[in-house]
Protein backbone atom coordinates (compact mmCIF):
# COMPACT_ATOMS: atom_id res chain seq x y z
CA UNK A 1 0.00 0.00 0.00
CA UNK A 2 0.66 3.71 -0.93
CA UNK A 3 -1.14 6.24 -0.34
CA UNK A 4 -1.59 9.42 -0.18
CA UNK A 5 -3.33 11.33 2.31
CA UNK A 6 -4.27 14.80 2.46
CA UNK A 7 -4.47 16.01 6.11
CA UNK A 8 -6.86 19.17 7.21
CA UNK A 9 -6.49 20.10 10.67
CA UNK A 10 -8.43 23.13 10.65
CA UNK A 11 -9.60 25.46 13.38
CA UNK A 12 -9.23 24.88 16.94
CA UNK A 13 -9.02 21.32 18.85
CA UNK A 14 -8.96 20.18 15.20
CA UNK A 15 -4.75 19.88 14.95
CA UNK A 16 -4.79 18.41 18.72
CA UNK A 17 -7.41 15.79 17.41
CA UNK A 18 -5.88 15.17 13.87
CA UNK A 19 -1.84 15.04 15.69
CA UNK A 20 -3.74 12.30 17.67
CA UNK A 21 -5.39 10.65 14.57
CA UNK A 22 -1.72 10.39 13.05
CA UNK A 23 -0.05 9.15 15.09
CA UNK A 24 -2.28 6.09 15.84
CA UNK A 25 -2.34 5.94 11.77
CA UNK A 26 1.57 6.45 11.65
CA UNK A 27 2.15 3.76 14.19
CA UNK A 28 -0.11 0.82 12.72
CA UNK A 29 1.26 1.96 9.46
CA UNK A 30 5.06 1.36 10.43
CA UNK A 31 4.05 -1.56 11.56
CA UNK A 32 2.29 -2.98 8.87
CA UNK A 33 5.56 -1.50 6.55
CA UNK A 34 2.31 0.81 4.89
CA UNK A 35 3.74 3.38 3.39
CA UNK A 36 1.28 6.66 3.41
CA UNK A 37 2.42 10.38 2.44
CA UNK A 38 0.93 12.98 4.81
CA UNK A 39 0.36 16.46 2.37
CA UNK A 40 -1.14 19.21 5.19
CA UNK A 41 -3.20 21.87 3.98
CA UNK A 42 -5.24 24.82 5.04
CA UNK A 43 -8.97 25.26 5.45
CA UNK A 44 -11.28 26.80 7.81
CA UNK A 45 -10.97 30.18 9.47
CA UNK A 46 -6.74 29.74 9.42
CA UNK A 47 -7.33 29.62 5.41
CA UNK A 48 -9.43 33.24 5.91
CA UNK A 49 -6.78 34.49 8.13
CA UNK A 50 -3.71 33.63 5.53
CA UNK A 51 -5.37 32.95 2.14
CA UNK A 52 -8.17 35.37 2.55
CA UNK A 53 -10.83 32.33 1.82
CA UNK A 54 -11.74 29.18 3.87
CA UNK A 55 -10.82 26.80 0.90
CA UNK A 56 -7.81 28.10 -0.90
CA UNK A 57 -7.59 26.46 -3.94
CA UNK A 58 -4.01 24.63 -3.77
CA UNK A 59 -6.38 23.23 -1.00
CA UNK A 60 -8.82 22.03 -2.91
CA UNK A 61 -6.55 20.51 -5.93
CA UNK A 62 -4.34 19.01 -3.15
CA UNK A 63 -8.06 17.06 -2.11
CA UNK A 64 -8.93 16.17 -5.71
CA UNK A 65 -5.21 14.35 -5.83
CA UNK A 66 -5.75 12.77 -2.92
CA UNK A 67 -6.46 8.90 -2.36
CA UNK A 68 -8.41 9.96 1.20
CA UNK A 69 -8.63 13.51 3.27
CA UNK A 70 -8.42 13.57 6.87
CA UNK A 71 -10.18 17.08 8.29
CA UNK A 72 -10.18 17.82 12.21
CA UNK A 73 -12.93 21.00 12.45
CA UNK A 74 -12.97 24.01 11.29
CA UNK A 75 -14.73 27.71 13.05
CA UNK A 76 -14.53 29.34 16.02
CA UNK A 77 -15.66 32.87 17.37
CA UNK A 78 -12.64 34.59 15.53
CA UNK A 79 -15.06 33.66 12.13
CA UNK A 80 -18.57 33.87 13.55
CA UNK A 81 -18.83 37.46 11.73
CA UNK A 82 -18.24 36.02 8.79
CA UNK A 83 -21.00 35.94 5.91
CA UNK A 84 -21.73 33.84 2.75
CA UNK A 85 -18.93 32.32 1.12
CA UNK A 86 -16.28 33.81 3.44
CA UNK A 87 -17.79 31.34 6.65
CA UNK A 88 -15.66 28.83 7.54
CA UNK A 89 -18.54 26.48 7.10
CA UNK A 90 -18.72 27.39 3.76
CA UNK A 91 -15.53 26.19 2.85
CA UNK A 92 -16.44 22.89 3.83
CA UNK A 93 -19.83 22.52 2.41
CA UNK A 94 -17.68 23.76 -0.84
CA UNK A 95 -15.15 20.94 -0.42
CA UNK A 96 -17.88 18.28 0.00
CA UNK A 97 -19.76 19.11 -3.03
CA UNK A 98 -16.69 19.43 -5.23
CA UNK A 99 -15.16 16.04 -3.92
CA UNK A 100 -18.46 14.84 -4.59
CA UNK A 101 -18.73 13.14 -1.24
CA UNK A 102 -22.72 12.47 -1.25
CA UNK A 103 -22.49 10.18 1.46
CA UNK A 104 -21.82 10.80 5.11
CA UNK A 105 -21.60 7.51 7.16
CA UNK A 106 -21.83 8.48 10.98
CA UNK A 107 -21.67 5.34 12.94
CA UNK A 108 -22.72 5.27 16.52
CA UNK A 109 -21.89 2.37 19.11
CA UNK A 110 -22.59 2.66 22.41
CA UNK A 111 -19.61 1.06 24.39
CA UNK A 112 -20.96 -0.96 27.06
CA UNK A 113 -18.58 0.82 29.56
CA UNK A 114 -19.84 3.86 28.73
CA UNK A 115 -23.77 3.06 28.74
CA UNK A 116 -24.39 5.82 32.01
CA UNK A 117 -22.92 8.48 30.37
CA UNK A 118 -25.09 10.02 28.94
CA UNK A 119 -28.52 11.62 29.72
CA UNK A 120 -30.66 8.44 29.17
CA UNK A 121 -31.63 5.31 31.41
CA UNK A 122 -28.96 2.63 30.59
CA UNK A 123 -31.49 0.05 29.81
CA UNK A 124 -32.68 2.32 26.37
CA UNK A 125 -29.26 3.02 25.73
CA UNK A 126 -27.64 -0.37 25.94
CA UNK A 127 -26.72 -2.36 22.83
CA UNK A 128 -27.02 0.89 20.53
CA UNK A 129 -25.57 0.16 17.45
CA UNK A 130 -26.28 1.81 14.33
CA UNK A 131 -25.51 3.76 11.31
CA UNK A 132 -26.98 7.11 9.84
CA UNK A 133 -26.21 7.68 6.16
CA UNK A 134 -26.49 11.02 5.89
CA UNK A 135 -27.27 12.51 1.81
CA UNK A 136 -23.91 15.52 2.20
CA UNK A 137 -24.62 17.01 -1.34
CA UNK A 138 -28.06 18.16 -1.71
CA UNK A 139 -31.28 19.43 -0.26
CA UNK A 140 -31.60 22.84 1.88
CA UNK A 141 -27.91 23.12 2.41
CA UNK A 142 -27.46 23.79 -1.67
CA UNK A 143 -30.44 24.33 -2.93
CA UNK A 144 -31.64 27.20 -5.37
CA UNK A 145 -33.31 30.25 -4.95
CA UNK A 146 -31.95 30.82 -1.56
CA UNK A 147 -31.24 34.59 0.06
CA UNK A 148 -32.88 37.50 1.35
CA UNK A 149 -34.95 40.39 -0.43
CA UNK A 150 -36.67 43.08 1.04
CA UNK A 151 -35.74 45.05 4.00
CA UNK A 152 -37.72 45.04 7.05
CA UNK A 153 -40.77 43.72 8.12
CA UNK A 154 -41.28 43.06 4.33
CA UNK A 155 -38.00 41.02 4.18
CA UNK A 156 -38.10 37.58 2.67
CA UNK A 157 -36.01 34.70 3.42
CA UNK A 158 -35.60 31.49 1.44
CA UNK A 159 -33.73 28.19 1.02
CA UNK A 160 -34.75 25.86 -1.13
CA UNK A 161 -35.19 21.78 -0.61
CA UNK A 162 -34.09 20.14 -4.25
CA UNK A 163 -33.65 16.74 -4.97
CA UNK A 164 -33.10 14.83 -8.24
CA UNK A 165 -34.21 10.86 -8.34
CA UNK A 166 -30.43 10.32 -8.79
CA UNK A 167 -29.40 11.74 -6.30
CA UNK A 168 -31.94 9.98 -4.24
CA UNK A 169 -30.95 6.96 -5.56
CA UNK A 170 -27.37 6.84 -5.35
CA UNK A 171 -26.95 7.50 -1.50
CA UNK A 172 -29.78 4.72 -0.75
CA UNK A 173 -27.97 2.27 -2.71
CA UNK A 174 -25.16 2.89 0.09
CA UNK A 175 -27.12 2.83 2.48
CA UNK A 176 -29.05 -0.52 1.02
CA UNK A 177 -25.55 -1.96 0.99
CA UNK A 178 -24.21 -1.11 4.54
CA UNK A 179 -27.73 -2.96 5.70
CA UNK A 180 -26.43 -5.90 3.93
CA UNK A 181 -23.74 -5.96 5.37
CA UNK A 182 -25.10 -5.54 8.80
CA UNK A 183 -28.04 -6.65 10.45
CA UNK A 184 -30.46 -6.11 7.22
CA UNK A 185 -32.64 -3.51 8.49
CA UNK A 186 -33.12 -0.22 6.74
CA UNK A 187 -35.31 2.86 7.88
CA UNK A 188 -35.51 5.76 5.12
CA UNK A 189 -36.58 8.96 6.71
CA UNK A 190 -38.78 11.68 5.20
CA UNK A 191 -41.72 14.03 5.76
CA UNK A 192 -43.78 12.71 2.79
CA UNK A 193 -46.92 13.51 4.70
CA UNK A 194 -46.18 17.49 4.05
CA UNK A 195 -43.09 17.65 1.63
CA UNK A 196 -43.26 17.16 -1.74
CA UNK A 197 -39.53 16.52 -2.19
CA UNK A 198 -39.95 13.97 0.46
CA UNK A 199 -42.50 12.12 -1.46
CA UNK A 200 -39.94 11.78 -4.34
CA UNK A 201 -37.54 10.19 -2.10
CA UNK A 202 -40.22 7.70 -0.73
CA UNK A 203 -41.07 6.70 -4.06
CA UNK A 204 -37.02 5.92 -5.31
CA UNK A 205 -36.19 4.44 -1.82
CA UNK A 206 -38.82 1.80 -2.44
CA UNK A 207 -38.39 1.13 -6.10
CA UNK A 208 -35.16 0.54 -5.23
CA UNK A 209 -36.05 -2.15 -2.56
CA UNK A 210 -36.58 -4.85 -5.10
CA UNK A 211 -32.96 -4.12 -6.07
CA UNK A 212 -32.31 -5.58 -2.34
CA UNK A 213 -34.74 -8.40 -1.32
CA UNK A 214 -32.59 -9.49 1.72
CA UNK A 215 -33.07 -6.19 3.13
CA UNK A 216 -36.02 -4.96 5.62
CA UNK A 217 -37.32 -1.49 4.49
CA UNK A 218 -39.21 0.50 6.56
CA UNK A 219 -40.12 4.17 6.06
CA UNK A 220 -40.83 6.43 8.72
CA UNK A 221 -41.39 10.32 9.67
CA UNK A 222 -38.50 12.47 10.78
CA UNK A 223 -40.29 13.58 13.63
CA UNK A 224 -41.95 10.17 15.26
CA UNK A 225 -38.42 8.71 14.41
CA UNK A 226 -36.64 11.59 16.60
CA UNK A 227 -38.85 10.13 19.10
CA UNK A 228 -38.05 6.25 18.66
CA UNK A 229 -34.16 7.24 18.43
CA UNK A 230 -34.38 8.20 22.06
CA UNK A 231 -36.61 5.37 23.44
CA UNK A 232 -35.68 2.53 21.62
CA UNK A 233 -31.88 3.35 19.74
CA UNK A 234 -30.70 -0.43 20.18
CA UNK A 235 -33.56 -1.39 17.58
CA UNK A 236 -31.91 0.57 14.77
CA UNK A 237 -29.84 -0.48 12.52
CA UNK A 238 -29.42 1.59 9.37
CA UNK A 239 -31.24 4.73 8.53
CA UNK A 240 -30.73 6.62 5.63
CA UNK A 241 -31.79 10.62 5.46
CA UNK A 242 -31.66 13.57 3.29
CA UNK A 243 -29.19 16.56 4.11
CA UNK A 244 -31.36 18.56 6.89
CA UNK A 245 -33.07 15.03 9.12
CA UNK A 246 -29.68 13.65 8.43
CA UNK A 247 -27.70 16.29 10.24
CA UNK A 248 -30.08 16.68 13.12
CA UNK A 249 -30.94 13.08 13.76
CA UNK A 250 -26.82 12.00 13.49
CA UNK A 251 -26.47 15.10 16.52
CA UNK A 252 -29.33 13.60 18.35
CA UNK A 253 -28.10 9.84 18.13
CA UNK A 254 -24.88 11.11 19.50
CA UNK A 255 -26.03 11.92 22.79
CA UNK A 256 -26.32 8.25 22.94
CA UNK A 257 -22.84 7.65 22.99
CA UNK A 258 -21.68 9.81 25.80
CA UNK A 259 -20.00 12.98 23.78
CA UNK A 260 -19.86 14.40 20.54
CA UNK A 261 -15.80 13.57 20.93
CA UNK A 262 -16.29 9.85 20.19
CA UNK A 263 -17.69 10.01 17.22
CA UNK A 264 -16.43 9.29 13.75
CA UNK A 265 -17.63 10.09 9.76
CA UNK A 266 -16.94 9.04 6.60
CA UNK A 267 -17.95 11.33 3.27
CA UNK A 268 -17.70 8.77 0.22
CA UNK A 269 -18.64 9.41 -3.31
CA UNK A 270 -18.76 6.85 -6.52
CA UNK A 271 -15.13 6.30 -6.19
CA UNK A 272 -13.00 5.02 -3.34
CA UNK A 273 -11.88 8.47 -2.16
CA UNK A 274 -13.47 9.72 1.26
CA UNK A 275 -13.54 12.32 3.56
CA UNK A 276 -12.68 11.27 7.41
CA UNK A 277 -13.17 13.74 10.00
CA UNK A 278 -14.78 13.40 13.52
CA UNK A 279 -18.09 14.92 14.02
CA UNK A 280 -17.83 17.28 16.01
CA UNK A 281 -17.15 21.26 15.65
CA UNK A 282 -13.36 23.10 16.92
CA UNK A 283 -15.01 23.09 20.60
CA UNK A 284 -13.23 26.60 21.21
CA UNK A 285 -13.49 26.02 24.79
CA UNK A 286 -11.12 23.17 25.11
CA UNK A 287 -8.78 24.33 22.18
CA UNK A 288 -4.83 24.54 23.52
CA UNK A 289 -5.62 22.64 26.52
CA UNK A 290 -4.41 18.74 25.44
CA UNK A 291 -7.85 17.69 26.73
CA UNK A 292 -10.23 17.37 23.50
CA UNK A 293 -11.53 13.72 22.93
CA UNK A 294 -9.64 12.04 20.21
CA UNK A 295 -11.51 9.04 19.85
CA UNK A 296 -13.67 10.17 17.12
CA UNK A 297 -11.36 11.19 15.01
CA UNK A 298 -9.47 8.41 15.30
CA UNK A 299 -11.92 6.15 14.56
CA UNK A 300 -12.21 7.93 11.62
CA UNK A 301 -8.88 6.93 10.51
CA UNK A 302 -9.98 3.25 10.86
CA UNK A 303 -12.68 4.08 8.57
CA UNK A 304 -10.19 5.83 6.41
CA UNK A 305 -8.06 2.66 6.42
CA UNK A 306 -11.04 0.35 5.62
CA UNK A 307 -13.03 2.34 2.79
CA UNK A 308 -9.97 4.27 1.32
CA UNK A 309 -6.70 2.29 1.63
CA UNK A 310 -8.40 -1.18 2.15
CA UNK A 311 -6.73 -1.97 5.27
CA UNK A 312 -9.28 -3.76 6.97
CA UNK A 313 -6.54 -5.67 9.22
CA UNK A 314 -5.08 -2.24 10.28
CA UNK A 315 -9.05 -1.12 10.20
CA UNK A 316 -9.70 -3.56 13.06
CA UNK A 317 -6.55 -3.15 14.82
CA UNK A 318 -7.62 0.53 15.54
CA UNK A 319 -11.38 -0.15 16.75
CA UNK A 320 -10.18 -2.89 19.03
CA UNK A 321 -7.69 -0.86 20.49
CA UNK A 322 -10.18 1.59 20.98
CA UNK A 323 -12.60 -0.68 22.62
CA UNK A 324 -9.67 -2.16 24.73
CA UNK A 325 -9.15 1.74 26.44
CA UNK A 326 -12.19 2.82 26.68
CA UNK A 327 -13.28 -0.48 28.85
CA UNK A 328 -9.88 0.40 30.52
CA UNK A 329 -10.54 3.94 31.29
CA UNK A 330 -8.94 6.10 29.24
CA UNK A 331 -11.18 8.87 29.06
CA UNK A 332 -10.54 12.22 28.50
CA UNK A 333 -12.59 14.87 30.75
CA UNK A 334 -15.82 14.91 28.67
CA UNK A 335 -16.41 11.52 29.99
CA UNK A 336 -15.18 11.91 33.44
CA UNK A 337 -11.75 10.83 32.95
CA UNK A 338 -8.61 12.59 33.35
CA UNK A 339 -6.41 11.09 30.37
CA UNK A 340 -4.62 13.97 27.84
CA UNK A 341 -5.62 13.84 24.34
CA UNK A 342 -2.14 12.47 23.12
CA UNK A 343 -2.30 9.71 26.26
CA UNK A 344 -5.38 8.38 24.70
CA UNK A 345 -3.28 8.16 21.62
CA UNK A 346 -0.52 6.97 23.38
CA UNK A 347 -2.41 4.35 24.81
CA UNK A 348 -4.34 3.31 21.29
CA UNK A 349 -1.40 3.15 19.60
CA UNK A 350 0.33 0.68 21.85
CA UNK A 351 -2.94 -1.82 21.98
CA UNK A 352 -3.23 -1.45 18.45
CA UNK A 353 0.02 -2.75 17.66
CA UNK A 354 -0.69 -5.62 20.29
CA UNK A 355 -3.26 -6.84 18.19
CA UNK A 356 -1.09 -7.04 15.08
CA UNK A 357 1.13 -8.80 17.32
CA UNK A 358 3.83 -5.88 17.33
CA UNK A 359 5.04 -5.87 20.91
CA UNK A 360 7.17 -2.31 21.02
CA UNK A 361 7.88 0.77 23.17
CA UNK A 362 8.37 2.98 20.13
CA UNK A 363 4.28 3.96 20.10
CA UNK A 364 4.00 6.39 23.33
P1 LIG B 1 -18.76 21.65 18.97
O1 LIG B 1 -18.93 20.30 18.40
O2 LIG B 1 -17.45 22.32 18.72
O3 LIG B 1 -18.97 21.60 20.56
C1 LIG B 1 -20.19 21.13 21.14
C2 LIG B 1 -19.89 20.61 22.57
O4 LIG B 1 -19.14 19.39 22.46
C3 LIG B 1 -19.01 21.55 23.38
O5 LIG B 1 -19.40 21.43 24.73
C4 LIG B 1 -17.61 21.00 23.19
O6 LIG B 1 -16.73 21.32 24.25
C5 LIG B 1 -17.89 19.50 23.10
N1 LIG B 1 -16.89 18.83 22.25
C6 LIG B 1 -16.79 18.92 20.91
N2 LIG B 1 -15.75 18.20 20.46
C7 LIG B 1 -15.19 17.64 21.55
C8 LIG B 1 -14.08 16.79 21.76
N3 LIG B 1 -13.31 16.34 20.74
N4 LIG B 1 -13.77 16.42 23.02
C9 LIG B 1 -14.52 16.82 24.06
N5 LIG B 1 -15.59 17.63 23.95
C10 LIG B 1 -15.92 18.03 22.70
O7 LIG B 1 -19.97 22.54 18.43
P2 LIG B 1 -20.28 24.09 18.64
O8 LIG B 1 -19.87 24.53 20.00
O9 LIG B 1 -21.68 24.25 18.22
O10 LIG B 1 -19.39 24.83 17.56
C11 LIG B 1 -18.08 25.36 17.80
C12 LIG B 1 -17.50 25.80 16.47
O11 LIG B 1 -17.33 24.64 15.63
C13 LIG B 1 -18.41 26.76 15.69
O12 LIG B 1 -17.60 27.70 15.06
C14 LIG B 1 -19.09 25.86 14.67
O13 LIG B 1 -19.47 26.56 13.53
C15 LIG B 1 -17.98 24.86 14.37
N6 LIG B 1 -18.45 23.55 13.88
C16 LIG B 1 -17.67 22.95 12.95
C17 LIG B 1 -18.02 21.68 12.49
C18 LIG B 1 -17.12 21.02 11.48
O14 LIG B 1 -16.01 21.47 11.27
N7 LIG B 1 -17.53 19.93 10.88
C19 LIG B 1 -19.13 21.03 13.00
C20 LIG B 1 -19.88 21.65 14.00
C21 LIG B 1 -19.52 22.93 14.45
Amino acid sequence: MKANVVVLPGDGVGPEVVNAGLSVLAAVCDAANAQISIDVHLIGGRAIDECGTPLPDETLDACRAADAILLGAVGGPAWDHLRGERRCEAGLLRLRRELDVFANVRPVKVHPHLADRTTLRTEVTRGTDLVIVRELTGGAYFGQPRGRIGTGHDEIARDSIVYSAAEIERVARVAFALAQSRRRELISIDKANVLITSQLWREVVTALAAEYPDVKLAHELVDSFAMRLMREPASVDVVVAENLFGDILSDEAAVLAGSLGLLPSASLGATDQGLYEPIHGSAPALTGRGIANPYGTILSVAMMLRHSLHREDLAVAIESAVEVCITEDVLTADLGGTTGTDDVAGAVAREALRHLGVHSGAAS
